[in-house]
């Protein structure tokens, strides 16, 4: 077999085809997985699926947004599993999903950096250019700690931030976007961009602490397996 993954316990890799089995992971299509019998032992194995670990119901990326919205919003139980509903289709039990924020950390950081995490903040700023009133639209990607988009725009009316934001949002995963309390900012991350809406940093403005805030995007990025929740209460 060419394939390394594909390895008895027992380090062999001489193995025939033993039958199938279907698994049923939820949010994804049902999945027929081949059993092979190892010829040394004689022990059977499958190949492991690369979105979900073995004797999971649940694939990474779910477990993952969970953990991800939890540890950076305020968001109660429910609106996780509202969060779940959204974007996979699933509910996820209460229990379920307190398991998963109780874990530690390291896993966001390995697989979900450097791609863009679907945590962002939306920013405006007047700007005067020439005698003439202009708006800078800043669109940042708060777990990677980098902006993720900008623009100098004449007006900042609702249609504008809407264009703006669907356009820099378009080809990537949008999770939670934090802006101020303006009530269109809210439909338009709701209704348009189909994610959940925070107003501001309430966890990270709250006692000043930008030093915990910078610490908590090192532990994100650097995998240390610190437990983002407990850092931000
Ligand atoms: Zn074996």
């Amino acid at each position: 077999m060419e394939d390394p993954a594909l390895r008895c316990e027992c380090g062999s890799e001489r193995a025939n085809k033993h039958g199938t089995y279907d698994r049923n992971p939820h949010g994804r299509e049902p999945v027929r997985v081949q059993r092979y019998r190892c010829l040394t032992c004689g022990g059977t194995f499958s190949p492991s699926l690369s979105y979900i670990k073995d004797d999971y119901w649940y694939p990474d990326e779910i477990r993952r947004l969970v953990r991800v919205v939890n540890a950076f919003t305020d968001a109660s139980l429910e609106r996780l599993q509202d969060i779940c509903t959204v974007h996979f289709a699933v509910r996820p039990s209460d229990q379920q999903i307190r398991n998963w924020i109780t874990e530690d950390t390291g896993e966001i950081v390995e697989n979900d950096l450097p791609i863009c995490s679907g945590i962002y903040t939306y920013d405006e700023q007047y700007l005067w250019v020439d005698g003439k009133r202009k708006y800078r639209f800043l669109l940042y990607d708060d777990l990677m700690g980098a902006p993720v988009a900008e623009q100098a725009v004449d007006d900042c009316s609702k249609a504008t931030v809407r264009e703006f934001l669907t356009a820099a949002l378009d080809d990537k995963p949008v999770f939670v976007v934090t802006t101020d309390g303006r009530s269109e900012y809210a439909e338009i991350v709701e209704d348009d961009l189909g994610a959940f809406h925070h107003r501001c940093h309430f966890h990270f403005l709250k006692n000043g602490e930008k030093k915990l805030r910078n610490k908590v995007f090192q532990s994100v990025r650097y995998s240390n397996a610190e437990k983002l929740h407990a850092a931000i209460v």
